[in-house]
């Protein structure tokens, strides 16, 4: 009827702006606002505009829709002028030397997949990926041809991976008991970020991350302070090379960069590698219309690649075909889920 309700009302606002919410995340990110105010908390807007050289008004509006949004505080200040620091959610997640800093990929996100979502419209009537319209480049593969073309977008690609698969990865490595597997092959391992998190989590493997040159030979940026003689690096394409011997073969956002015919090639080259008993283990956002999470980040696939998010039980058929046995699904309320099962023959 003609009632407007005021969660309502508030709701669909939210939606319709979400974009903005977004972009101002990104400007302050980009403009180094959170690392500035992690080290001098309590600036006022001219004293920020000056350190991070854009313009008092600009800076001004930029700091009071964070505080809106609840990434920073203000507090009065001479003459009611407000002073900012950082809120809770920006010393965790904003500043750049947090241990769980998603700053590398809140930068991917506005460097590119901003642009890819503004053909979202394209992306939907045409059901292909908006790669060249967004970067002006025809590409067919995602990785080879647009993002390790230039070392800069290659690096912060990686920092993107890294970012969440930091802040992910003690969820996806402690989502099983893995205790039965001696050796590892992470597929698409990129930085070792999740490499680094199962050797913590099971004193007894070994992880070896296989990817591309591209990304191995950028993998010492992303050392650990400490030493890790069980995690090494491949370098190797998996739809062309063989893959390294491992007890457990896991892929953790790699599927989903791809259609099922290349999914099904890359489980067929699993299955000839991995002898019964033998796992794989796949992490990915499932799509199970919980949340908007994975619905949107299939969205995301369809603009950015060739592949898009699949529930479990899509996963488990894909599975069952090479010759894997009953998946295991844990929900880990992080960003990512996992799927484990066990070749059995
Ligand atoms: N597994 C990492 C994570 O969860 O953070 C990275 C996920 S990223 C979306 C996909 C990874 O697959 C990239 O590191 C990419 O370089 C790698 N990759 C893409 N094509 C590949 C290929 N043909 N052979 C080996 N690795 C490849």
């Amino acid at each position: 009827d003609g009632e407007l309700k005021k969660e309502d009302l508030e709701q669909i606002t939210e939606l319709m702006d979400g974009f903005k919410a977004s972009k101002a995340l990104f400007t302050a990110s980009e403009l180094c606002i959170f690392d500035l105010l992690q080290s001098r908390p309590g600036l006022d807007a001219a004293q920020v505009a000056k350190e991070i050289k854009a313009s008092v008004k600009g800076t001004e509006r930029l700091l009071e829709a964070c505080v809106s949004l609840g990434l920073l505080k203000s507090k009065d200040g001479m003459h009611h002028n407000p002073l900012y620091e950082n809120a809770d959610l920006a010393v965790r997640f904003l500043r750049s030397d947090a241990p769980f800093s998603l700053r590398g990929y809140i930068q991917h996100c506005n460097s590119t997949v901003w642009p890819l979502f503004s053909h979202l419209e394209s992306a939907v009537r045409e059901g292909t990926n908006q790669r060249e319209r967004a970067f002006g480049k025809k590409s067919d593969d995602v990785f080879q041809d647009t993002y390790y073309n230039s070392q800069e977008v290659k690096l912060r690609f990686m920092k993107a991976m890294h970012s969440i698969a930091k802040v992910t990865g003690k969820a996806v490595a402690t989502a099983f008991d893995l205790s039965n597997f001696k050796t590892a092959c992470d597929l698409g391992g990129c930085t070792g970020a999740l490499a680094y998190e199962l050797t913590k989590a099971h004193p007894g493997l070994s992880v070896t991350v296989f990817d591309l040159p591209a990304v191995v030979e950028m993998s010492e940026h992303f050392y650990p302070q400490q030493k890790d003689n069980r995690v090494s690096f491949v370098a190797g394409d998996f739809f062309q090379d063989e893959l390294p011997k491992a007890d457990l073969y896991i892929l953790a956002r790699v599927l989903h960069d791809w259609p099922d015919e290349k999914v099904h090639i890359l489980l067929t080259e699993i299955a000839d590698a991995a002898a019964p008993g033998c796992a794989v283990l796949i992490a990915e956002t499932m799509l199970d219309g919980q949340t908007p999470y994975s619905a949107l980040q299939s969205l995301n696939m369809l603009v950015q690649t060739e592949g898009r998010e699949r529930t479990a039980s899509k996963y488990a058929e894909m599975l069952r075909k090479h010759r894997f046995g009953k998946t295991h699904v844990v929900h880990t309320k992080n960003f990512l889920d996992a799927v484990i099962s066990i070749k059995i023959s």
